[in-house]
């Protein structure tokens, strides 16, 4: 305000001088001359600094305002200032919207913002991932029109459905599970959050089978166990006691059947749930062998020709513990599915790429190629019958498996039906010590 006062105390002041001077100079004439040469001076120059301003309007952000003495100066300063101001705040709120991007980025779910039409305002990496859609070519578009399944019309169509997620499943994205879920935004926008519940859904129908297959391999023992007290109970009195003795080792054969399934259950539990890994305590592999071969002589009561072929390294680094339970299961399984008559190898071996090799030869029964790849599932058996009777749980190779991929070593298994199996256990070298 004062600067305006001093610029127009200045102009009155030098008018009133020109007129003045000019009075001087050529009388009344030279006077008014001088008057409206001032006067139309400092209206020229109000005019030339307001094009500047408007010059410096229409050229881009940033510009340097012009410079100017005076009110003019003043004016330019304040712009300026409120130009510094304003892209201050503009930077900041650049750089919130980047932030908030980038979280929505880092997110693990899926997110997309819909216009009031329902076109694709913005999503993330994830959203275009679950959904198969590209960031690129798909925003803008109407999201209605690329995810035509009706179950996922409707949802967006009912506001009832809003808190509840949607179970979704997409040409667009085949073999995956989703789950969709649609927040009301500001100003007719849609949140859209989109999770792969694949994965989740997968172990959900694998507890389930487990807790089925479980029940269901302690029913029929437990029914048998059962029945065979119940008759023995209640024919106590009538019947000889070779019978009720022959109940009784029945049951106890059963309830033995049992023990060893929730055995296994615990020892598969507790590998997939200890934490720490196995110690690695030197193992006497020629100990190691000896063992097993007097555990299989004995389970086999000479029915089997039983060799030994050590060849290997004479340590290896592991938990002799688990080890031996595995390697002790192969050899079992070895017996169990061998005929009378038939050979079973067992054998340490040295690889060429260093590390070694425990093996179980047999010349049993074999096993077709479409099983071998599923052999370690849980429960998982060639034929349920024959297992069941030779008193097998389905869970040994699931367990050996377990215990081998804690000591970073492989399973292989070749086999031929009619010809036999070669299980090995292939360890790698900074496992092994010659
Ligand atoms: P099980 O307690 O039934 O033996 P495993 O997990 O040890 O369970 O083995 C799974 C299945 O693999 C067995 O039911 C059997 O069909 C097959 N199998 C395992 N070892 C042999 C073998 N040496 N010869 C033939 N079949 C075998």
């Amino acid at each position: 305000m004062n600067a305006v006062l001093a610029e127009l105390l200045t102009a009155i002041a030098l008018t009133a001088l020109a007129t003045l001077a000019g009075w001087f100079a050529t009388g009344e004439v030279g006077a008014k001359l001088m008057a409206l040469g001032t006067v139309s001076f400092f209206f020229l120059r109000q005019l030339w600094l307001v094009l500047r301003l408007i010059h410096w309007a229409r050229c881009p952000l940033g510009t340097p305002t012009p410079s100017a003495s005076g009110a003019w100066g003043e004016v330019f300063d304040a712009l300026h200032k409120r130009g510094r101001l304003s892209s201050a705040a503009r930077e900041q709120a650049t750089q919130e919207l980047d932030r908030f991007r980038r979280a929505a980025e880092a997110l693990p779910d899926g997110v997309m913002i819909l216009d009031g039409h329902r076109a694709i305002e913005w999503m993330n990496l994830h959203a275009e991932a679950c959904l198969g859609l590209k960031s690129s070519v798909d925003t803008g578009s109407r999201i209605t029109h690329l995810l035509r399944e009706p179950e996922f019309l409707e949802y967006l169509d009912s506001p009832d459905h809003r808190g509840q997620p949607l179970e979704l499943q997409t040409q667009r994205n085949p073999g995956r599970s989703l789950q969709v879920q649609a927040a009301p935004f500001a100003a007719g926008r849609t949140l859209l959050l989109v999770r792969d519940v694949t994965q989740l859904q997968k172990l959900a129908t694998m507890r389930r089978d487990f807790v089925a297959n479980v029940s269901h391999e302690l029913k029929t023992p437990l029914t048998v166990t059962l029945g065979f007290l119940e008759t023995a109970l209640d024919s106590l009195a009538d019947t000889p006691p070779v019978e009720i003795a022959n109940y009784l080792k029945t049951a106890v054969e059963q309830a033995r059947r049992m023990q060893q399934l929730i055995d296994d259950l615990l020892t598969l539990s507790s590998l997939e749930t200890d934490s720490p890994p196995p110690l690695e305590d030197p193992i006497d592999v020629a100990v190691l062998l000896a063992e097993i071969h007097q555990e299989v002589a004995a389970l086999s009561n000479g029915r089997h020709r039983i060799l030994l072929e050590n060849t290997g390294p004479r340590g290896l680094l592991g938990s002799a513990r688990e080890l031996r339970s595995a390697f002790a299961n192969l050899a079992g399984n070895a017996v169990r599915y061998t005929p009378d008559g038939g050979e079973i190898s067992l054998g340490w071996s040295a690889e060429r790429a260093g590390g070694g090799r425990f093996f179980v030869r047999d010349s049993g029964i074999g096993i077709a190629k479409q099983h071998l790849p599923r052999l370690t599932e849980r429960f998982y058996r060639v034929d349920r019958g024959r297992s069941r009777d030779l008193g097998g749980t389905g869970l040994g190779l699931a367990i050996v498996k377990h215990v081998l991929e804690r000591h970073q070593a492989a399973l292989q298994i070749e086999s031929e039906p009619g010809r036999g199996s070669r299980f090995s256990a292939v360890f790698p070298a900074h496992r092994v010590q010659s």
